[in-house]
């Protein structure tokens, strides 16, 4: 199936049906390692609103639910590597479990950010949670990444969330990018 996101092409590379098998399997896993806890999901916005509401709509454990928000594409179809802090997490993380959702790990370079910033406020443990992740485009290791729902090549993506110039988020699939 192919489709047009503003003035580029992409063709379907993971349907609907498959990300919700992978993450009620994700869920699962999650439920099972945090059992009698109750971690905090702090999903990474825009891109993980979508993955965050089907993940917790499938925990069978009690969780919080809360954002942050950082932006490293701006706009473009590749890392600038320049993240921009557009809001902080507000719950009080100490000593807590800490679950980071997000959709897409690309260099790692914003996972890297983020964890080391929350290092500070003395969580019990961090644990990283994304649907997608790009192997071949890793610069940093995150050695808290637990949970990844799909390994991608190195191609641009967008849908279930992910966005090219703030559209496609909509698009139920991950649709990755053609010509
Ligand atoms: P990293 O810091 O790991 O290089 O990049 C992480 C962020 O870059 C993701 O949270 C996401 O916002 C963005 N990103 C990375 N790869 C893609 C992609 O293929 N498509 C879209 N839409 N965003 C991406």
């Amino acid at each position: 199936m192919k489709t047009r996101v503003a003035d580029l092409d992409f063709e379907l590379l993971i349907p609907y049906e498959q990300l919700e098998k992978r993450i009620r399997e994700i869920a699962k896993q999650i439920g099972e390692d945090f059992e009698g806890r109750s971690p905090i999901i702090a999903g990474i916005l825009t891109g993980s609103f979508l993955f965050v509401a089907d993940l917790v709509k499938n925990l069978d454990i009690p969780v919080e639910v809360t954002f942050t928000k950082l932006a490293s594409y701006f706009g473009g179809t590749a890392s600038t590597r320049k993240i921009r802090d557009d809001f902080d997490l507000t719950i009080d993380i100490k000593g807590r479990h800490l679950i980071l959702v997000e959709d897409i790990v690309d260099t790692g370079n914003t996972l890297h950010y983020l964890v080391d910033k929350l290092r500070v406020r003395e969580p019990a443990t961090i644990t990283v949670c994304t649907l997608l992740l790009k192997p071949n485009a890793i610069e940093v290791s995150i050695e808290e990444l637990k949970y990844v729902g799909f390994e991608i090549d190195n191609q641009f993506v967008v849908g279930y969330g992910l966005d090219y110039r703030e559209q496609g988020r909509s698009l139920m699939g991950i649709y990755q990018r053609v010509g």
